[in-house]
C-alpha cells in the first residue's frame, strides 16, 4: 500500500513511451531546440483542442500571466482583481509590474472567487479580473465577462489547473479574453520541464503576445516594445504532443475517478469541494474539507496514503503581500485551514480510491 502515488507520471511514461521517444529523437536529429517545428504544430493542436483561434505557447504559466498583462498594458497604479485563495503567481506577476492584486473573497464550497462581490472591489484603476480555474473547475465566467464588458474591464483566466475542463460546453482556455495555463509536469497536460501557453481569440492581443514573447521583437533585432525571453522549448512541446495522443482518455478517465471519488466521499459524510452542473471540473487536485487536519494528515501517511495541501495560506496573509492588501477575506481565511487534496490522476484504480478513503474513515 505503501507505493500509491499523489500523482502517478511513471504510469503515463510507460503508456505512451514510444510516442515520447519517437517526438524526442525526431527533436534531436533536426536540432531546433529553440522555435523548432514542434512549437508550431502544438499551437496548432492546443487551438484545434481549446477552440481559441490563438495559441502562444511559453516557457511556464507563470510567464503565460505576465505576459498577458504586459499585452494589456497593465502598468504601476493599475489594480487587477483576483483570488487569494490560488498559487502565488496568479498574484505575484501583477505586483512585478507595479500594479496592485485587489483580493475578492471566495466561495465556501466551489473555492473559485465569488462573483457576486467582485463589482463593490471595482474602482477607476481596475483594469483586469484574473479569476482562477481552481482544482480544475472553470469560474463562474459568464458572470465575470459581464461585469468585466460593463466595467470595461479585461479578464484573464488562470486555467493553469483547467485544461481539459469544459464550461457550457466549451473548453477551458477559450472561456476569456485571454486564457493562460502551465505544462508544469503535474498538471492535467503537463511536460518534463516548465511550460504554458496563451490563449486569445483577438489578433491583436495575439500579436503582441508573440512579441513580447520574444524579447519585444516584431522581427529579428527590430523591438517595438519591451519584452521577456519566454519562450517554450522545442523539446517540451514534443512532450507535450505525445501526450495529446492520450490526453482525450485521459480526461475522461479523470472525469470517472472525480465521480467515483465524490460518491464515497458524500456516502462517508466527509464534506469536499463541488462542482456546478454546467460545467466540468479536470480533477487537477481532488480536495476534501476536514476541521482536525494534521490528524487526518497524519493517519494517511501512516498507512502510506499522501496528501498535500492547496493552499495552507490566503496570498493576501502571506508575508510579502499582507502590507499592500487592505481588505479582509474570511471564506478563504477558513477555507486555508481545512483544505486537504488527495491522491488524484488518470490512473488511480477504484480500489486504490477505496483504500484512500477506507483510510480517511479509519480511526487509527
Ligand atoms: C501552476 C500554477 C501557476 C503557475 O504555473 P507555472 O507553470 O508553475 O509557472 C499559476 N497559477 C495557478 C493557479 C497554478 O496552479
Amino acid at each position: 500500500m505503501s507505493n500509491i502515488q499523489f500523482i502517478d507520471l511513471k504510469a503515463q511514461q510507460d503508456k505512451i513511451k514510444k510516442q515520447i521517444d519517437e517526438r524526442m529523437s525526431r527533436v534531436l536529429k533536426h536540432g531546433k531546440y529553440i522555435m523548432g517545428p514542434e512549437v508550431a504544430e502544438l499551437e496548432e493542436r492546443l487551438s484545434d483542442f481549446t477552440g481559441s483561434r490563438h495559441c502562444i505557447t511559453v516557457s511556464s504559466g507563470t510567464e503565460a500571466l505576465l505576459i498577458s498583462l504586459m499585452a494589456i498594458g497593465i502598468k504601476p497604479g493599475d489594480e487587477v482583481i483576483t483570488t487569494p485563495f490560488t498559487f502565488v503567481a496568479t498574484a505575484e506577476v501583477i505586483v512585478l509590474l507595479g500594479a496592485k492584486p485587489v483580493f475578492v473573497d471566495i466561495e465556501a464550497d466551489t473555492c473559485n472567487i465569488d462573483t457576486s462581490l467582485i463589482e463593490a472591489a471595482i474602482t477607476e484603476r481596475t483594469k483586469a479580473i484574473i479569476p482562477v480555474s481552481l482544482f480544475g473547475q472553470p469560474a463562474d465566467m459568464d458572470e465575470i465577462n459581464a461585469i468585466a464588458k460593463k466595467h470595461d474591464l479585461i479578464v484573464i483566466d488562470d486555467a493553469a489547473q483547467s485544461f481539459g475542463a469544459e464550461y457550457k460546453g466549451k473548453k477551458s482556455c477559450n472561456l476569456a479574453a485571454i486564457s493562460c495555463t502551465s505544462f508544469f509536469p503535474s498538471k492535467p497536460l503537463g511536460c518534463y520541464g516548465d511550460g504554458g501557453a496563451i490563449f486569445t481569440n483577438d489578433d491583436d492581443l495575439a500579436k503582441a503576445c508573440r512579441e513580447i514573447r520574444v524579447h519585444g521583437q516584431s522581427e529579428r533585432y527590430v523591438h517595438t516594445r519591451i519584452g521577456v525571453g519566454g519562450r517554450m522549448d522545442t523539446l517540451q512541446c514534443a512532450i507535450i504532443l505525445a501526450k495529446m495522443e492520450c490526453f482525450d482518455e485521459e480526461i475522461a478517465a479523470r472525469l470517472k475517478i472525480g465521480a467515483h471519488y465524490n460518491k464515497m466521499i458524500d456516502e462517508a459524510k466527509i464534506k469536499r469541494v463541488r462542482q456546478r452542473a454546467d460545467r466540468t471540473s479536470i480533477f487537477a487536485q481532488y480536495t476534501i474539507f476536514v476541521e482536525d487536519r494534521d490528524f487526518v494528515c497524519k493517519k494517511l501517511n501512516q498507512q502510506g496514503i499522501p496528501t498535500a495541501i492547496h493552499y495552507p495560506i490566503p496570498i493576501n496573509e502571506q508575508k510579502a503581500y499582507k502590507d499592500m492588501c487592505n481588505n479582509k477575506t474570511p471564506i478563504a481565511h477558513q477555507t486555508a485551514k481545512k483544505v486537504l487534496s488527495l491522491p488524484m490522476h488518470p490512473y488511480l484504480g477504484e480500489n486504490v480510491q477505496g483504500v484512500i478513503v477506507g483510510g480517511l474513515k479509519s480511526d487509527i
